[in-house]
């Protein structure tokens, strides 16, 4: 009820803070600067050998990879994840996409060609009306001035909707769920892999092993949380 009342505060005043309900300053944008300053940053953009980066070891060559904020129940990063992913509210993932694009380019040889955000299938999509990924990458390509591509990696299998994890899992790791449309175009290319958010790392693996089908890519990693 709770959830309700405030969702519908927000389509009314939509110059309140989607945390806490507090007006908004000019310079702020869906979310408060107090709201912001209590997540809980993971500065992995600064640490060589980071969690995320050692998730990847031996799946695939990965160059960087860094989450922005750790993923924690009961607290804003939680909130703003639901809202971002199933509650329309898909500029929220512009604005902390930007934030995350801000701490890359503050990261030492941090340097990407294209932004790419883990694709949704079509159908998904359709469903959603958006991808939360792209939105992030949007964010994160207009900090680095780097452009972003959603045209070469898709999704070519949708997810089955109900399974354990385990189950999904073992079926992510699978090949021919994410294809290239045209691999030639991506060649040479330092590629940011982007999504909202990094558990496993099983779908950033199934994009990144599709992605280096193209000839001499690097690939970088980059999500909003890490659970
Ligand atoms: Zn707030």
């Amino acid at each position: 009820m709770k959830q309700l009342i405030s969702d519908f505060l927000h389509l009314i005043y939509p110059n309140v803070c989607l945390v806490c309900h507090g007006n908004l300053l000019a310079k702020e944008q869906f979310v408060c600067f107090s709201c912001l300053s209590r997540l809980s940053y993971t500065s992995y953009h600064l640490q060589k050998e980071n969690p995320i980066e050692k998730r990847f070891w031996g799946k695939f060559p990965v160059e960087h990879a860094t989450s922005l904020f750790f993923f924690q129940k009961e607290t804003p990063s939680q909130l703003l994840l639901h809202h971002l992913k199933y509650k329309g509210d898909k500029e929220i993932g512009e604005v902390l996409g930007r934030m995350l694009g801000e701490t890359i380019k503050a990261a030492p040889d941090f340097e990407v060609d294209l932004i790419i955000p883990v694709p949704l299938h079509p159908k998904k999509l359709q469903k959603r009306g958006y991808n939360q990924s792209e939105w992030i990458a949007k964010g994160i390509a207009s900090a680095l001035q780097k452009p972003m591509d959603t045209e070469h990696l898709i999704r070519v299998i949708e997810n089955p909707t109900q399974t354990k994890k385990g189950v999904y899992e073992r079926w992510e790791n699978a090949s021919g769920i994410f294809a290239l449309t045209h691999p030639h175009s991506l060649e040479g290319k330092h590629l940011l892999l982007v999504d909202d958010v990094i558990t496993t790392g099983a779908t950033i693996e199934a994009c990144a092993n599709t992605l280096l089908e193209a000839a001499d890519v690097k690939i970088s990693v980059a999500s909003l949380a890490t659970a």
